[in-house]
């Protein structure tokens, strides 16, 4: 019998065409047996921060069911990255994306490979925001996310579509 888990997913990137790659991530990750891409937010844009001359990020969290371990759904996302990548160099210019593992059912871990829930979730607006569109009422420490979500200074987030579908179109 295998377990069916419910994870969140956050990708983001600031290099190159960075909602297409997060579409062919979300594709490929939907496209192994043993995940299906359940929701994806929207896409948000936000200026760069720490180190300010560079473009603006894009990000967006996605709900996957798997059946694979917390590791295993790490390794799935790290070769979707690596994909991306790797696109990057035949095809069109620079192209990076980060995809990480928010949340993992009621995993809680600490350790260097994989920590769950991800420790720096909860101080970002550009993964609390896109995280409450699709799982508003998931718990987060003590409270839900669109608690969190609305406590949250957003000002610098931008919308850019609000289109469901985006990373199956892409
Ligand atoms: P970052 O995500 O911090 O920008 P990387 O994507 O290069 O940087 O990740 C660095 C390392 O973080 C990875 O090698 C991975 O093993 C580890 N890691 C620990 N916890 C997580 C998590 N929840 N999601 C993704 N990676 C994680
Ligand atoms: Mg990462």
């Amino acid at each position: 019998m295998t377990t069916v888990s419910k994870a969140w997913l956050g990708l983001g990137g600031n290099i190159g065409d960075v909602p297409t790659a997060m579409a062919n991530a979300l594709q490929r990750l939907d496209g192994d047996a043993e995940i299906t891409v359940t929701a994806v937010s929207p896409i948000y844009k936000t200026p760069p921060w720490g180190v300010e001359d560079q473009p603006w990020f894009h990000n967006c969290c996605a709900e996957v069911e798997t059946s694979l371990t917390p590791e295993q759904l790490l390794e799935a996302c790290q070769e979707a990255e690596r994909e991306g990548k790797r696109e990057r160099i035949v095809r069109w210019g620079p192209r990076t994306i980060d995809v990480d593992i928010l949340l993992f059912d009621g995993v809680e871990q600490n350790e260097q490979r994989l920590t769950l829930p991800h420790p720096r979730m909860l101080e970002r607006a550009f993964v609390i925001i896109p995280l409450a569109d699709i799982a508003p009422n998931l718990h987060l420490k003590d409270k839900p996310c669109q608690i969190w979500a609305s406590e949250m200074e957003s000002s610098d987030l931008e919308l850019t579509s609000s289109n469901k579908h985006w990373w199956k179109e892409a």
